[in-house]
Formats: structure tokens, C-alpha cells, sequence
């Protein structure tokens, strides 16, 4: 059963048939988000009948824009864990850390969910192939999702992508094609070819339903921490779609009285090197203005002018939560720190949300026993590892070896 009413434009309100295709507002071209009709629904599931369901993303189908019997375009996405970090925690003073290891999903990042979504959607809506600007891990996640349904997909990333998610985009049979700039410029040429070969944008936010995947990571969280939201949520920003799409989340159940309380105090995380939300936040601006020339090794942070920076804000100030910036050593080292004291190798732009965590502990904005949860957004596989020492490498007789082992173990 489908409770999906209309979609709605999230600036001015107006509503839009959701059985068409749509992108974004037909009036005024902002971003537009999916609306149900959240009493039916609570009247109609409880959270004892989520019990016998299993895991993965469409636990919550209720809560999804699918259509009656809409089969999805699936590799098993979502059910991720959420991880305690209890040395992390320790090293940091802090009782309560958490990682929604979004590494886990297929793809090896959160993309999967949101681009799931919005191509299961756009296919049975009529769509016959796809663009999409990417910083990478998206357009990775395009390719194998359009793959899995068979239609055609185009991938346009900046040159300098990490190698893996244009490999996996590659792989997947998609055109790919690099450009100078930043998924910036990538956007403007989506925008041009998109509607000239009729194959469907899927350029961030500019479609209502990967937001709609995205979302899911929340309602996980809100079951993982047994119904209720934790205090604050760490979450690393490029476009914005996670961040807008746990608050969404939270709104809606707590609107069918499935959650209490005020919203975790959202902590928006950027690269020193492009962060055009923290720029506005401190300015206390309405929306972002593009970033000049943006640097940063997280790859998926490197979005100078998110098209939803209004709505991101908005979360920000709802939630009295904050926007910060982290520099790229402090981004390395925090993902090496994690690695080692609690085994996730997570993605530098993961790991930006621990080097948040070690500023706002230093700046003393932390209390102990907070309940914290860092969105641990895409696993480190996909990406150049940072500076490492190299392995010890052993070579002469067998005894040298066993010496030199031994040497390397009992030092
Ligand atoms: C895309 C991406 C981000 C940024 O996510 P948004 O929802 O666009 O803000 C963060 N981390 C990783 C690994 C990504 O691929
Ligand atoms: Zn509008």
C-alpha cells in the first residue's frame, strides 16, 4: 500500500502530481520533496509489524514513494550497522559514540540508497536512460543501479576522481566522461545534454526520490536507537541530500508519534578547502553562494554550489546545530586514528565527521555523556589511502626472515 499523496516544492508549496516525472518546482525551480499521508500511515503499521520484516531499506516500504507492488531496483542496500566506538569514545572523554557504517552498503557508500531510490522511481515513471554529475561515488552508484535495471547511463565527474568509483562506473557499462572543474561544471553540461538525448538528470536534490533513499538512513537510526533520536549528528556535507534527508526522517515520525522530543542538534562537516555551508552559517545567510576553487582530497565534500544549501541550512538552524570546517591533515589523521582504535576504515569524507568530533571536543562544546552519531557516509576501500608507513619487507635466508619478524614483533 502506498500512502505517497503529491510531491511538493519544498520553497513555495506548490504541489505536483506524483504520478508524472518530475525534477524540480514547475514554478520557481527549487527543490521539491516527496509528501504522504503520515495519519493513514500510522494507523496502518506499527513498529511491532516492522519486527518480522527484514533488513535493508525497504523495512520501512510504507515510508518510501514506491507504488503498489512496485518491484525496486534492489543489490540489497541499507540494514547497515550502527556501530559503537568505544575507543574513540574513551581516547575523546566521551561515554556515547556511534557509526552508522554506511561503508557496508553495495557500492561501499550511502549513495547506494539514494540512487537506488531515484532510478527505481524514474524507471517506472517512464525514464529510458540517465545523467548524472558526480563526485564519483554517485555516478558509481548511477551506473550500477541503471545496469541493474538495463538501461543506458552517463557519468560526468571531474578529472581527478578517485580511480575506484570511475571503475565502477566503467565497469558497469556507463559512458563516463571527465572534465575540467568540479561536478559544478559537470551539472552544466547534465543540464544541457540531459533533455537534448531525453535521458533523465539525475543531478543531486534536482529530483524528488534520492532524497527519498537517503531518508531511510534515519528511520535505521530512529529503530537502531530503539525509537528514540540521539543528541547530536555528525554528517558530512557535499550536497546535502543525507543531512536533509535524516531531518526528514525524524519529521515524519515523529509526526505519525513514533518519536518524541527535539531533533538532534545537526553538525554539518566540510573541508576547509570548500565549504560553502559553513560560509553561510557563520554569515547567518538564507542559502550558500558558490565556493571560488575548491580543494579537498574528500572527494564527495567538493560540491561548491549545493543546490539545496537553503534547505541544509534550514536543518542546521532547526536543529540548533552548527556548520564546521576540518582541514585535510586533520582528515587524515582522523581516519587513520579510527582505523586504529576501532577497525573502520572509513572514507576521508567520513572521517572529516571525526575530525569534527575531536574540534568540538577540544573547543569543549561536548558534554560526556552526550549521545553522539557520526554518519560514517562511504567505506575507505573506494578511495587512496592516506600516507602510510610501508610494510617491513623481508628478504634473505629463512633464518634472516624469522629473525627480522621476530625483531619487527618484540620491539
Ligand atoms: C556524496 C558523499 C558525501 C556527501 O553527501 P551529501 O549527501 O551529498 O551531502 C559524503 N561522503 C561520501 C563518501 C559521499 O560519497
Ligand atoms: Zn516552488
Amino acid at each position: 500500500m502506498s500512502f505517497l499523496t503529491h510531491v511538493e516544492c519544498t520553497v513555495c508549496g506548490h504541489r505536483h502530481d506524483a504520478k508524472r516525472l518530475l525534477t524540480v518546482c514547475e514554478r520557481c525551480s527549487q527543490m521539491l520533496a516527496a509528501r504522504y499521508d503520515l495519519e493513514r500511515l500510522a494507523a496502518h503499521v506499527s513498529k511491532d509489524a516492522l519486527r518480522g520484516r527484514p533488513p535493508g531499506m525497504y523495512r520501512f516500504r510504507e515510508l518510501t514513494p514506491l507504488d503498489d507492488g512496485e518491484e525496486p531496483v534492489t543489490l540489497g542496500e541499507g540494514g547497515t550497522p550502527l556501530l559503537p566506538l568505544p575507543r574513540l569514545a574513551a581516547q575523546l572523554g566521551l561515554r556515547h559514540v556511534l557509526a552508522k557504517d554506511e561503508g557496508q552498503n553495495p557500492t561501499g557508500t550511502f549513495k547506494a540508497r539514494g540512487l537506488g531510490m531515484a532510478i527505481t522511481r524514474a524507471r517506472t515513471l517512464g525514464a529510458r536512460g540517465f545523467v548524472i554529475p558526480s563526485a564519483g561515488n554517485a555516478g558509481g552508484a548511477a551506473a550500477v543501479y541503471a545496469a541493474r535495471c538495463g538501461l543506458p547511463c552517463a557519468v560526468i565527474v571531474p578529472r581527478g576522481t578517485p580511480p575506484a568509483a570511475v571503475a565502477e562506473a566503467l565497469i558497469a557499462g556507463a559512458h563516463v566522461f571527465t572534465v575540467e572543474g568540479s561536478i559544478a561544471t559537470a551539472g552544466k553540461i547534465v543540464a544541457e545534454v540531459a533533455p537534448q538525448v531525453g535521458w533523465f538528470d539525475l543531478s543531486t536534490l534536482k529530483e524528488p526520490y534520492r532524497l527519498e533513499g537517503k531518508k531511510t538512513m534515519g528511520l535505521e537510526l530512529a529503530e537502531q536507537l530503539g525509537w528514540t533520536m540521539p543528541d547530536l549528528l555528525v554528517y558530512p556535507t557535499g550536497g546535502g541530500t543525507g543531512l536533509v534527508g535524516i531531518a526528514k526522517a525524524y519529521e515524519e515520525l515523529r509526526a505519525m508519534g513514533w518519536l518524541a522530543g527535539a531533533l538532534p542538534r545537526f553538525v554539518s562537516v566540510q573541508a576547509e578547502g570548500c565549504a560553502p555551508v559553513v560560509k553561510a552559517w557563520r554569515e547567518g545567510a538564507e542559502t550558500t553562494s558558490p565556493w571560488a576553487s575548491p580543494v579537498t582530497h574528500a572527494a564527495g565534500l567538493r560540491v561548491p554550489s549545493p543546490f539545496a544549501g537553503r534547505q541544509m541550512l534550514g536543518v542546521i538552524r532547526e536543529s540548533k546545530g552548527e556548520a564546521l570546517a576540518v582541514s585535510e591533515t586533520a582528515i587524515r589523521q582522523a581516519q587513520r586514528l579510527l582505523a586504529r582504535v576501532d577497525g573502520v576504515w572509513t572514507a576521508p569524507e567520513a572521517a572529516a565527521t571525526v575530525a569534527a568530533l575531536i574540534q568540538l571536543k577540544d573547543r569543549g562544546a561536548l558534554a560526556a555523556d552526550a549521545r553522539i552519531v557520526l554518519v560514517l557516509t562511504g567505506s575507505g576501500i573506494k578511495n587512496e589511502p592516506p600516507p602510510l608507513p610501508p610494510p617491513v619487507d623481508l628478504t634473505g635466508s629463512d633464518d634472516d626472515i624469522v629473525a627480522r619478524v621476530q625483531q619487527v614483533l618484540t620491539r
